[in-house]
């Protein structure tokens, strides 16, 4: 019997959305099972992206530097990198900020818009980049996957065909938003 293929997923600065795509898979969801394991992921209980991944599928731009060492790691310890979702390819909502100073961000959310006296927290808040960008900014990706959220039928066909050792051809499936 051959070994199952890995796969890791995670979300960098997205809204889980895509995720929620992946999920909408319903009971096909069962078919990719038999053929990979989920290695890495929200709902995975494991602490540290593994070594040896086949196939990572990382939602949202890169945004802040616990974003960008996520990506990195995921990069270096899988062969094939899918930036899935429009925030990841484009930037997308994440992006609104750019052009907004970093520390005039943070002051709006944490002081303006909450509570003044505890000011803008230093620990347990990973560090802004000065932007949110897509993910091929930051790393080398292999396939992008628009969306907003992709249709779970476009990833589908994404993980299908490679696991069957198949680059897929998106062509009618590509769409923005
Ligand atoms: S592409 Fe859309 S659904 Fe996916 S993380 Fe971004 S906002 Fe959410």
């Amino acid at each position: 019997m051959m070994d199952k293929a890995k796969i890791g997923t995670c979300w960098l600065d997205g809204c889980s959305g895509c995720h929620m795509s992946l999920l909408d898979m319903d009971e096909s969801i069962v078919a990719v099972l038999e053929q990979a394991d989920i290695v890495f992921g929200p709902l995975v209980d494991a602490q540290e992206w593994p070594e040896g991944v086949d196939v990572a599928i990382i939602e949202g731009a890169v945004s802040s530097q616990d974003d960008l060492k996520l990506a990195k790691t995921a990069r270096a310890r899988s062969k094939f990198v899918i930036a899935l979702g429009d925030c990841a390819v484009t930037g997308n909502v994440p992006s609104m900020r750019n052009g907004i100073p970093t520390r005039a961000l943070l002051e709006r959310i944490y002081v303006q818009g909450a509570n003044p006296s505890d000011g803008v927290p230093t620990d347990g808040v990973p560090a802004l980049l000065k932007n949110a960008v897509p993910l091929q900014e930051a790393i080398k990706v292999d396939l992008h996957v628009p969306g907003c959220p992709p249709k779970p039928g476009a990833i589908l066909m994404v993980l299908s065909e490679l696991l069957e050792g198949r680059v897929p051809d998106l062509g009618s499936k590509l769409r923005f938003g």
